[in-house]
């Protein structure tokens, strides 16, 4: 009797130790472990002793690290190492849904399916668990992902992942690899550099700085787009910065020097500037020119420096006011093919893309379908669906613009609901050189029906009325071209946009046309019709 009795209060002492003693001894030792490497360097992790265990007969193969706090690594290198891995890294509180989804859009797509690590989660998984695949090490991972977030903070994780992080054989920290590729601090690395090192992370036993693959260096043109947009990392600086109100009136800002380049695929109007100021840009036709407007500046520049530059025919400026200086840029083409402006530290980029071949066979359109998922749009007294509908006519003019050779770039393939944002960040990586974003319309008056197309910036409208002209051929009302209009896709000024609202689900006649296959098909051949019209007047 007291035989089994103490059998059983042994059972019971072993599941209690098994479901309790363990975990909350896990937990506890993670917890100290966290809180310690909050102050203290990270020793060596569990992948630096994976490694020396798989190269352990490689004779050549040491693991070099050097621990540097962030300010000696500098903004460089970690406004790339964010710009490669995690944009929304300053945003995000360790987990990036957005990211994730647009993973999976870009899967939807036809996309290779990527992780979409946050450098959080990769910090979490480097510093305390193996890089194996189990749903174990990612249910681990979440957890170590929200203590770091919570006990460390952004600044911490980031400095500890850029010290960590495996850069190539061997080498593991940005320094190390500083080191060891660039023979300098990180500290001293140029942009390219930095970005070239960034460039590495998704596969860094195969990857070399020095030996940049096609892949890297289209990474290193991502990266460049996506610096200038990331919000300054004031960590870096020693001192804070003092902050000049605007109406204080006692900025003194000064230009001191220009260059006009062409590169590839884009030309560079840079500007020199002693502080980063406002600015506001604008296009304007006949002549075609972006004009950029800089205020509280007092111009001192001596001399424009002018390279060769194949959109560009004349970029110069004028003194508008004591304080305002306006900058033109003639562009040489017929119509604007997009620009974009920004700042790489003090000075201020005005990039201005090269014309495309006009010609449909290799142009790349980005085709974008409004609405989607729990978004459905307008709806039609039939029950049709705008979001359906929207996609129908995608898929109809995404397989005849591949017929003649376009290559087609899609902000949703399926039936998902993707926000604006998503849609805009993804056609800003893969700047496409036109997009037509297709809708249809609807009204609380149902006499109310036709075609129209819809820009904001003037030098975009030709776009938009070539497609209006073809589908008005159909016999269907004018609706009208609408410029100045303020959708989201109509913003970007990087690529030529239209948006087309096709006809009112809300009039039984335009939904009758909507309905009838017939229809469909000659309304995309229109819309075709119409950029091939486009491009050849753009010549
Ligand atoms: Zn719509």
């Amino acid at each position: 009797m007291s035989n089994t009795k103490s059998i059983k209060s042994i059972l019971k002492r072993c599941v209690y130790i098994l479901l309790v003693y363990i975990p909350l001894f896990c937990l506890l030792t993670s917890l100290v472990a966290i809180i310690v490497l909050k102050f203290v360097p990270v020793p060596y992790t569990p992948l630096m002793a994976l490694r020396s265990i798989e190269y352990r007969k490689d004779t050549d193969y040491h693991i070099r690290r050097e621990w540097k706090p962030l300010h000696e690594i500098g903004p460089q290198v970690a406004m790339a190492v964010m710009a490669s891995e995690d944009i929304r890294f300053i945003i995000h509180r360790g987990f990036d849904w957005k990211s994730i989804r647009q993973a999976r859009l870009e899967h939807a797509a036809g996309k290779e399916l990527r992780g979409a690590s946050t450098i959080t989660q990769q910090t979490a998984k480097n510093v305390f668990l193996l890089p194996h695949r189990s749903w174990v090490r990612k249910g681990l991972e979440a957890c170590f992902t929200v203590g770091i977030e919570w006990l460390w903070g952004k600044k911490r994780i980031l400095e500890v992942y850029l010290n960590v992080v495996e850069m190539g054989p061997g080498i593991f920290g940005v320094e190390a690899a500083a080191q060891r590729y660039y023979q300098k601090p990180a500290k001293e690395l140029t942009a390219r550099e930095a970005m070239l090192l960034a460039s590495c992370l998704p596969a860094p036993r195969q990857r070399n700085p020095l030996h940049p693959t096609p892949e890297m260096e289209e990474r290193v043109v991502m990266m460049e787009r996506i610096v200038g947009l990331l919000p300054a990392p004031l960590w870096f600086d020693a001192e804070p910065k003092q902050v000049v109100s605007p109406t204080s009136g006692q900025q003194d800002v000064s230009v001191s020097s220009w260059v006009v380049y062409g590169s590839d695929g884009y030309d560079y109007v840079k500007i020199n500037l002693s502080d980063t100021v406002s600015y506001k840009s604008f296009q304007e036709i006949n002549p075609n020119r972006i004009i950029v407007n800089i205020h509280g500046i007092t111009n001192q520049t001596t001399w424009i420096h002018q390279f060769p530059t194949q959109a560009i025919s004349n970029a110069y400026y004028l003194q508008t006011a004591d304080d305002a200086l306006r900058i033109i840029i003639d562009l040489k083409s017929k119509y604007h093919w997009g620009h974009s402006i920004y700042y790489e530290g003090n000075r201020l980029v005005i990039r201005v893309k090269h014309p495309p071949k006009l010609r449909l066979k290799g142009l790349r359109i980005a085709l974008d379908a409004g609405h989607g998922g729990e978004a459905s749009g307008a709806i039609g007294a039939t029950g049709l669906k705008e979001k359906d509908l929207n996609l129908e006519l995608v898929m109809l003019l995404k397989s005849r613009l591949e017929k003649r050779g376009a290559k087609v770039i899609l902000t949703r393939s399926d039936d998902s609901d993707v926000s604006m944002e998503q849609r805009l960040q993804y056609l800003s990586w893969q700047a496409p050189d036109i997009l037509v974003s297709v809708h249809n319309n609807a009204s609380v008056n149902p006499a109310i029906r036709g075609t129209g197309t819809y820009y904001r910036h003037i030098g975009f409208r030709p776009l938009s009325t070539a497609i209006l002209d073809r589908i008005l051929e159909l016999g269907v009302q004018n609706a009208g071209n609408v410029g100045s209009f303020d959708f989201a896709l109509n913003g970007p000024t990087e690529y030529p946009n239209v948006l087309i609202e096709g006809l009112f689900l809300s009039n039984p006649q335009d939904e009758a046309k909507l309905l009838n296959k017939r229809f469909k098909k000659r309304l995309v051949n229109k819309i075709v019709k119409g950029i091939e019209d486009f491009l050849k007047d753009a010549g």
